[in-house]
């Protein structure tokens, strides 16, 4: 079977969905999301914490995270949808300070400087915002598990504006705001060839023989980007890499008193928030050290998290919240982040082959940054700018860019 779109876009994930959205809201071309997965979530927006906070070493990826923020705040507006499922849970996004004591001062200013509210806490003002966590500025020894005596007297950043979004319900929003403005989205559609002629890719065809001409096609194959670039047969010259990322899970005690906002430890190396209604508690790590399992396949890795890692974040999680954990209800789990070994940012935008265009390598930034890579993205192939739209100049992430100079290469960068 033969069919015609104009728009292309491979992965029906939060940055395809999002990119098929951008569109849509600006030009009545007839666009079609093809996914290979069953339903929404499969790939690494199913497993997504989805936090979003402000708080980046680049003003550029700050601001993208700002304008993404900004659509998850005000997501019925974005979307024209009077009832959308998902929800921004307000509770701020809190970064614990170590023994540099003048980080979150600077970071404050850096951050008010680009519209966004920041406060800084001192330890008194912490314990009546957020009574049950430990505002330590030292993190205990894992290894060791050696006695450790809390020590005070840090400052701490706090973004009011952060929060998190369930990645699924996100998902779902975008799939039926898209298809009330006409986007097909097909599920159980596997790209299994790239036509290319004369330097152009020409359309797709599905693994069920259908061949869907297109005059342009996105990859937001997330994990499996790699292999779409493969279809068409352009070299990436980023290193792409699918890595496994483990995640602990603990039901909360009953007596942790007030509220959780979405914490960042760095010294600790974990970060961690409430999901299900605060009755459970979700902790990651931000080390670069628990960034490094490579994937072969993204269709083939332990979709379960280690007894090690588990029992280590939970060591660092009681740290932070001495009431917090009921040790019965622990486990765990895996997703893929597609890290991109040069710099930890995304490569976003059109390719060497006419036509096709690139969002790939979101490294475990994609979900907060998704509503203004699909603005980018949309803004580059109709040329239209609306409102929602991002200011940050596409030339940051594009596929021709030089990497971005970064202090370090994990997901805090
Ligand atoms: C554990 C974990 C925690 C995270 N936490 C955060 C966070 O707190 N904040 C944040 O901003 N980001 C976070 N991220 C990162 C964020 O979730 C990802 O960057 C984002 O979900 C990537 O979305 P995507 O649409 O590119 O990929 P995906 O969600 O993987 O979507 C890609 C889609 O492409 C489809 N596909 C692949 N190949 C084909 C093909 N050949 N034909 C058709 N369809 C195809 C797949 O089925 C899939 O649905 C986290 C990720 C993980 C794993």
């Amino acid at each position: 079977m033969a069919d015609t779109a104009d728009i292309v876009v491979v992965g029906a994930g939060i940055i395809g969905m999002s990119i098929a959205l951008q569109l849509a809201r600006r030009t009545r071309a007839r666009i079609v999301v093809v996914d290979k997965g069953l339903g929404p979530g499969e790939g690494s927006t199913g497993a997504s914490s989805a936090v979003c906070r402000h708080r980046y070493t680049r003003t550029e990826t700050t601001t993208l995270a700002r304008d993404g923020i900004f659509a998850y705040r005000h997501w019925p507006e974005f979307l024209e949808l009077r009832d959308p499922v998902a929800r921004f849970h307000d509770h701020g996004v809190l970064w614990f300070g170590g023994l540099d004591s003048e980080w979150p001062d600077r970071e404050a200013q850096r951050l008010q400087s680009l519209g966004i509210r920041a406060a800084v806490l001192d330890d008194r003002a912490l314990a009546a915002r957020f009574p049950a966590l430990s505002a330590c500025v030292e993190p205990p020894d894992v290894a060791s598990a050696a006695p450790h005596a809390c020590r005070g007297g840090g400052r701490h950043l706090f973004e009011p504006d952060g929060g998190y979004v369930d990645p699924v319900d996100a998902l779902q929003d975008l799939i039926a705001a898209a298809r009330a403005r006409g986007v097909e989205v097909r599920f159980r559609a596997r790209v299994a060839g790239i036509p290319v002629e004369h330097g152009a890719a020409k359309g797709v065809v599905l693994a069920d023989g259908t061949r869907l001409a297109c005059a342009h096609l996105v990859n937001a194959a997330g994990p499996w980007c790699n292999a779409v670039f493969a279809l068409a047969g352009l070299p990436c010259p980023w290193p792409l890499q699918p890595t496994r990322i483990q995640m602990a899970v603990v039901d909360r005690a009953g007596d942790v008193a007030g509220d959780i906002p979405v914490c960042a430890d760095p010294t600790g190396g974990i970060y961690f928030r409430t999901q299900n209604r605060g009755q459970q508690l979700i902790v990651g790590s931000v080390r670069e050290e628990d960034e490094q399992e490579q994937v072969a396949d993204p269709d083939d890795f332990p979709t379960y998290a280690d007894d090690d890692f588990v029992r280590a974040k939970l060591y660092l999680l009681q740290h932070r919240i001495p009431t917090g954990a009921r040790p019965s209800g622990v486990r765990g789990y895996s997703g893929l982040y597609t890290m991109n070994r040069s710099d930890v940012h995304p490569v976003v935008g059109a390719t060497p082959l006419q036509g096709f265009y690139v969002a790939n390598g979101f490294s475990g930034h994609g979900f907060k940054l998704a509503p203004a890579i699909g603005s980018l993205i949309a803004q580059e192939i109709t040329g239209q700018t609306i409102g929602f739209d991002t200011s940050v100049d596409r030339r940051f992430l594009a596929f021709d860019r030089s990497p971005i100079a970064l202090p370090s290469k994990n997901v805090l960068a």
